[in-house]
């Protein structure tokens, strides 16, 4: 994979593909809650424009919904607001076209200096993008190829997605890894490839089915797997365990079963919760007791790991020298069900070695628990890219950058 050191940019047009896919405001206001994805963003988007490159950025946002551009545009959501805050934090402005490759991205694209930067708006606008039909894609693409020189593939977010900004575009221009591709790659080379052991992986969250592959490949490669969240319910099911109205993913509890057999086999410890906070229901408010996690009563539900589990996760992270962590231990939203979250993310703080957070939800954990992003080793911007990556997965974006 070449990097933008290895690649001429001065004076021409490059179409960068980032990821600036930031949660907005639940309200429809457009406020970006959290803008990591931004900030991760700006060192590439900086050193291209430094070395006077005219810097065309594409991005999606959101999950648009519609038949064409005109539908989607309409009920957005628009990269506009993305635009403005990239400017701020920029320090100057950035020219936004409110198409992709229509007459505004042409002018808008016609209308850049050296060292200037553009954002086109949300490639998901175009159906193309997304679409499963090779040949759409590659029209797409080639719009899109007319607009630049060389291309610099950065948003690591999308790497798993083959998508037409993503995997159809590189294969078109000369190309080259942006830096946070190439750190983030890194980072989960050194996951993969002989980590210092004990090497502890910490998985939680919604849905068990999500990670049942990740899970699969982790056996081959991790000493413990710490089970927490809303799949830890599936376990304690495997187990022959009532789980009340806890999230169960019935038609799974067989693969669960294997997983632990196959757990035994590899010789890697599987630690599940102990004790679980049982509510009364799926609320902020809902009064809740700690129990056992084999004596969940039939009419609770669990929204969080009780303090035993967090003691006990705490003990079997405290010597590991690699941690990866995805997924919340709880309903961290509800500030009354957070604290297992929080004692799993504040231990990972004191772990001497390297420690990598990866997931939106867990991400934004970390930072509503007002903990350093700098305390852990590694905070990844690509959830599902990451946890594909550690599924032994090859990932269209870094098959298309490392062509
Ligand atoms: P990430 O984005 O870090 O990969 P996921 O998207 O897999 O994490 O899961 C995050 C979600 O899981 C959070 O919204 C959280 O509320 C939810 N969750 C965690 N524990 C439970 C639980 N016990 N019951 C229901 N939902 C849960
Ligand atoms: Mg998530």
């Amino acid at each position: 994979m070449r990097s933008i050191d290895d690649i001429e940019v001065t004076g021409r047009r490059v179409l960068l593909r980032s990821d600036l896919n930031v949660p907005l405001d639940k309200s429809g206001s457009g406020v970006i809650t959290d803008d990591l994805r931004i900030r991760a963003s700006l060192p590439v988007i900086r050193k291209l424009s430094d070395r006077g490159a005219r810097v065309v950025i594409m991005a999606h946002l959101g999950r648009p919904k519609g038949d064409d551009f005109a539908a989607r545009a309409a009920g957005g959501p628009s990269l506009r607001v993305v635009a403005e805050r990239l400017g701020e934090l920029l320090g100057k402005p950035v020219a936004f076209a409110s198409d992709l490759v229509g007459p505004s991205a042409q002018a808008t694209v016609e209308g850049l200096a050296e060292g200037e930067v553009a954002l086109l708006e949300n490639v998901r606008f175009e159906p193309a993008e997304t679409s499963k039909d090779d040949s759409e894609r590659a029209r797409l693409a080639a719009q899109l190829a007319g607009f630049g020189d060389v291309y610099v593939g950065d948003g690591f977010g999308a790497v798993h997605r083959k998508h037409a900004s993503v995997y159809d575009l590189p294969l078109l221009l000369p190309h080259a890894a942006g830096d946070l591709v190439v750190a983030e790659v890194a980072v989960l080379k050194r996951l993969t490839e002989s980590p210092a052991r004990p090497y502890a992986v910490v998985l939680g969250g919604s849905k068990v089915s999500d990670k049942l592959g990740v899970i699969g490949n982790l056996l081959g490669l991790a000493d413990r797997l710490l089970i927490g969240g809303g799949m830890a319910y599936t376990f304690l099911a495997a187990l022959g365990y009532e789980v009340g109205s806890s999230l169960l993913e019935a038609d799974h509890i067989e693969s669960v079963k294997d997983v632990l057999a196959d757990a035994q086999r590899h010789g890697v410890e599987i630690v599940l919760p102990t004790d679980i906070v049982a509510a009364t229901g799926f609320a902020a408010d809902a009064p809740s007791i700690v129990v056992p996690a084999d004596a969940i009563p039939a009419d609770r539900i669990g929204l969080d790991i009780g303090p035993d589990s967090a003691a006990l996760f705490a003990a079997k992270l405290v010597d590991a020298r690699t941690v990866f962590w995805n997924g919340p231990m709880g309903v961290f939203e509800f500030p009354a069900f957070a604290a297992g979250t929080r004692a799993v993310a504040e231990e990972l703080t004191k772990v001497d070695g390297l420690t990598v957070v990866g997931g939106g939800d867990s991400a934004a954990a970390v930072r509503s628990f007002g903990l350093a992003e700098g305390a852990f080793g590694h905070i990844s911007t690509g959830g599902g890219a990451s946890l594909e990556y550690l599924e032994g997965k090859t990932l269209p974006g870094l098959v298309a950058l490392s062509s």
